[in-house]
Order: structure tokens, then sequence, then C-alpha cells
């Protein structure tokens, strides 16, 4: 059981709270220096696969496989879609059927199979055959929401973006960063807490770090870099 007292930032301003905070004020980037030197050799399924493939459209297929998926299934999955199918022009042919087939195991493959055969025909149609780079666009898509936007944003385009999912949500409201339910507040705060530059490093190491540090039910923070300045708001029992 976590036996401090946690320290809750107020509600209006958790910004603020984290900016007064001593071990903020030196630099939020060193923040993500020291989640990333704790994981230094994992590394998130789609990121892997953008560094592997180096295409927009790999990280688009890749990061909606991943949606609901273990990172070692995405990483399989997405690897034998991107063999058959390495183009837009041969997805947006595919047979349904075909395609669910080689998703499998990953969650709601059919879902995803039909998801992705219309994406791709409307990228075809709407847009030259170009993943989007913009929100909206990208929004529009069958099967894409948010957090899909913005990994694609970022890790397809390279283009600042914060993709917050699971990990990177709860992480920062444990940390005291943000005091939020939904993700979608907690990218606005955190847009405004790290510099622009920083944008896609909050989710390249917080995904790695949740998974394998300040995991959801019962975090290690007896392994942790942070434990002697982490508030671990929200922390029922950890390890
Ligand atoms: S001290 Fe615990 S709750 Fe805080 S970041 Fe580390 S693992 Fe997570």
């Amino acid at each position: 059981m976590n036996d401090r007292q946690p320290l809750r930032p107020p509600k209006q301003h958790p910004c603020l709270w984290m900016m007064t905070t001593i071990w903020m004020k030196s630099s939020r980037k060193e923040l993500l220096d020291v989640m990333e030197a704790a994981v230094c050799d994992a590394t998130a399924s789609v990121t892997f696969i953008a560094a592997r493939y180096r295409t927009p459209f790999a990280v688009f297929v890749s990061t909606v496989v991943s949606l609901r998926t273990r990172d070692e299934v995405t990483f399989a999955v997405s690897q034998r879609v991107l063999s058959e199918y390495p183009d837009i022009k041969a997805l947006a042919g595919a047979d349904a059927g075909d395609l669910a087939e080689l998703l499998k195991p990953a969650a709601f493959y059919h879902n995803k199979s039909v998801s992705l055969i219309d994406a791709a025909r409307q990228i075809l149609g709407r847009h030259a055959g170009e993943i989007p780079t913009q929100i909206e666009d990208l929004l529009a898509l069958p099967g894409v929401g948010r957090k899909t936007a913005q990994l694609v944003r970022a890790e397809g385009h390279g283009l600042p973006a914060i993709c917050v999912d699971i990990h990177v949500h709860r992480i920062s409201n444990r940390l005291g960063l943000c005091d939020t339910r939904k993700p979608e507040e907690t990218e606005k705060i955190l847009a405004a807490c790290f510099q622009e530059q920083d944008w896609i490093r909050v989710n390249r190491v917080m995904v790695p770090f949740g998974q394998k540090v300040c995991a959801p039910v019962s975090p290690w923070c007896s392994r942790c870099p942070l434990q002697a300045e982490c508030p671990r708001i929200g922390v029922a029992r950890n390890r």
C-alpha cells in the first residue's frame, strides 16, 4: 500500500501546480529522459514499425491494428498485412475476408478489416493515395479516432502531435501533470506542459514506461526512478 498522502493538484490549474513543484521546475524534458533511461531497451510496436518501414502507410496500418491489441500481436500482424498489401492501392483492392484472416488474432479483426479497406479507398479517392497529415482529414476516415490520428501524424509524418493512449493518460494523472478523466483533456494539458519539440516523445517514452514500470493495476514504484518525487495520485497499491 502507498503510505504517502497524495498531493492533489488544483483542478483548474494542474499545469501551474506542476510548474511550482520543485522536481518539475528543472525541466519537463528531463522527466522524459528519466523515464526513457528506465526502459531503454523497450519500444512500442507502432514506433518500431515506423522505424522499420519509414512510411506513413505502414504506420497507419499498424496503428489501426494496435487498437486494443497487445504489442507483440500488433507487430506480427502488421508485418503480415504489410507484406501482403504493401501500399494503399493493394489495400484498397483487398478482400475483406482475406484481410480479416491476416489480421487474426488482433482484436476486432473483422471490423478492422472492413475499416482498413474503406479507409484505403477513401484515401485513394480523396487524398490522391497519400495518408493525410491533418487531424480533421484523418478523423474523417473509418476506424480512425483521435489517438490513431495523432499517432499517424507523429510517427507517420514526423509532425508534432501528442498521442494520449491509456498509458500516457494514466501516468500523467499519477504524476500530477494533469487531473483529467478524458484523454482529450490530458492531451490539451500535456501540449501546454511540454515543448512542441518533445510532443512525439511523450507517447514514445510513456508507453514502454507504462508497460514496464508504471503498470496499470499495481505499478513498480520500488523500481521507479521517480519514486521519491511522484505523488502517486490514485495509486491504491504498488510493488
Ligand atoms: S512512482 Fe509509481 S506511480 Fe509514480 S511514476 Fe513511478 S511507478 Fe508510476
